[in-house]
C-alpha cells in the first residue's frame, strides 16, 4: 500500500501541489446499502485523503453511484459510517455536507443564465451580492467561459454545459468535489479535453476529488488512486501503476487494460501448471487454489529465429495468426499449440515484422508478470 498519510504529491510533477491541500479527508467504514435483500453496496471501507484525486472505477451496476450518493447524502446508508474530516455526516442533509457535485447530465437550471446558474449555490448560502459577482466571474474564467455568463444553457454545447456544472459545483469552495461520470455524455475528443481541465482544476483548487467512471483509461489518466468496484465491493485500491502492474485479482487485471491469462495451479512453489504446460511465476507462489498468471501485451516480445531467451525470461513457441496495424504499434496474435491465443504489441519499424502463418517465439520477463487468485 502507498503512504496514505500526509499530503498527496502532484500527479503531473511528483512535486508538491501548487495549492495547499484544503480538501477534506473522507472515510468510509463498512458502508452498505441494501435494496430489499440485495446489497447494492456491500461493506465498503475506504480512506480518501485530503486533496486526493480518488476514482471509483467499475462496470455498470457495481455500486459506484450508490456509494457516491451516500457520501453526498442523497441516499441513506443501511449500515456503516461516513466521516468528513472526522465528523460523522449521517445526520446531515446534502447541502450541509459542504460537498460539490457534478452529474453525467448537466442538471443546469434551463431558465437561468449561466451566471445565475453558477451564482445559485452562493445565493442559497446568502453570500453578499458583490462577493457573488466576483466569485461567479472567477469561476467562469476558471472554466474558460468568461464571455458566456449571459447565455442560457440551451445556447451552449454539451462540453460547455458541463463546464458550467463544474464551475457551479466548486464556486462555494467545497472541501470535496464529487463527480458521477461527468464526461460520460461527451464524445471522445471533448472528453479528453475536459479530462485535462479537471486535472488542472484539481491542481489549482487543492480540494479532494471523488470521480466515478467506468472508463479505465480515464481513471488511469486522472487519478492519484483508484478503487476498483465489483458487485458492490471494492476489489483493490491503489495508484494507477500499482493496479496495472500488480493487480490483486483476476477481475482487476481484466478490467484495467488487456491481459494474457494462464490459469492453473502452483502445486510446486513458483511453477504454474496448466493447459499451456509448466510456467514460472514471480515469487514462490504455491497453494491448492486455482490461480492465474497475468502478462500484459506490452510485456510480451517476439524473439527472432536463433535469438537466445534473455535471462529471467520465459519463452513459448506458437504461430502468428493475425496482425493489425495501429500506427505506433502492431497488434499481433500468437496461437499456442493448445489453441490459447496470446496478444502482444510489436513496436513500429521492425526489420522483420511478424507475418501471419509464421512460427513465433514469444518471451516475457517473469518478474513483470503477476499471479492472482481466480476465485478471491
Ligand atoms: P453503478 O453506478 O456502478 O453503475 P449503481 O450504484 O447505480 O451502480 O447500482 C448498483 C446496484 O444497485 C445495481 O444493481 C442497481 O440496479 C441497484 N440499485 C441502484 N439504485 C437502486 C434503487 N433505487 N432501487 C433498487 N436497486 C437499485
Ligand atoms: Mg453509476
Amino acid at each position: 500500500m502507498p503512504d496514505t498519510t500526509g499530503t498527496v504529491p502532484d500527479r503531473a510533477t511528483g512535486g508538491p501541489r501548487t495549492a495547499p491541500a484544503s480538501g477534506a479527508a473522507v472515510r468510509l467504514r463498512g458502508l452498505t446499502k441494501r435494496y430489499g435483500s440485495r446489497a447494492a453496496v456491500d461493506q465498503v471501507s475506504l480512506d480518501i485523503e485530503s486533496g486526493e484525486f480518488m476514482t471509483f472505477l467499475g462496470p455498470s451496476g457495481s455500486g459506484k453511484t450508490t456509494t457516491l450518493n451516500m457520501i453526498a447524502g442523497f441516499t441513506g446508508a443501511s449500515e456503516g459510517a461516513i466521516t468528513v474530516d472526522g465528523t460523522d455526516v449521517a445526520a446531515l442533509p446534502p447541502h450541509k455536507r459542504d460537498l460539490g457535485m457534478v452529474f453525467q447530465h448537466y442538471a443546469l437550471f434551463p431558465h437561468l443564465t449561466v451566471a445565475r446558474n453558477i451564482a445559485f449555490p452562493l445565493e442559497q448560502r446568502k453570500v453578499p451580492k458583490a462577493e457573488i459577482a466576483r466569485r461567479v466571474t472567477e469561476a467562469l474564467t476558471m472554466v474558460q467561459l468568461a464571455d458566456m455568463g449571459g447565455r442560457l444553457p440551451s445556447q451552449l454545447s454539451g462540453g460547455q454545459q458541463q463546464r458550467v456544472a463544474l464551475a457551479r459545483a466548486v464556486v462555494f469552495n467545497p472541501r470535496v468535489l464529487l463527480m458521477d461520470e461527468p464526461l460520460g455524455a461527451l464524445d471522445k475528443k471533448l472528453r479528453e479535453q475536459l479530462q485535462g481541465e479537471i486535472a488542472r482544476m484539481h491542481r489549482d483548487l487543492g480540494i479532494t476529488f471523488v470521480f466515478v467512471t467506468h472508463d479505465q483509461e480515464e481513471a488511469l489518466a486522472l487519478s492519484d488512486r483508484i478503487a476498483v468496484f465489483n458487485e458492490g465491493r471494492i476489489e483493490q485500491v491503489g495508484t494507477p501503476e500499482e493496479l496495472y502492474e500488480r493487480p490483486a485479482t483476476l477481475f482487476v487485471a481484466r478490467f484495467l487494460g488487456e491481459s494474457n491469462v494462464f490459469t492453473g495451479h502452483c502445486r510446486t512453489p513458483g511453477v504454474l501448471s496448466g493447459a499451456d504446460g509448466d510456467l514460472p511465476v514471480p515469487g514462490r507462489a504455491s497453494g491448492a487454489e486455482e490461480v492465474a498468471l497475468v502478462v500484459r501485451p506490452e510485456r510480451l516480445r517476439l524473439l527472432g529465429p536463433g535469438d537466445p531467451v534473455p535471462a529471467g525470461h520465459h519463452a513459448l513457441d506458437g504461430t502468428v495468426t493475425e496482425t493489425v496495424y495501429f500506427g505506433a504499434h502492431r497488434r499481433v496474435a500468437v496461437d499456442l499449440p493448445g489453441g490459447h491465443r496470446l496478444q502482444l504489441r510489436e513496436p513500429a519499424g521492425q526489420e522483420r515484422p511478424a507475418v501471419p502463418g509464421s512460427a513465433a517465439r514469444v518471451a516475457w520477463a517473469v518478474e513483470r508478470s503477476a499471479v492472482v487468485p481466480v476465485h478471491p
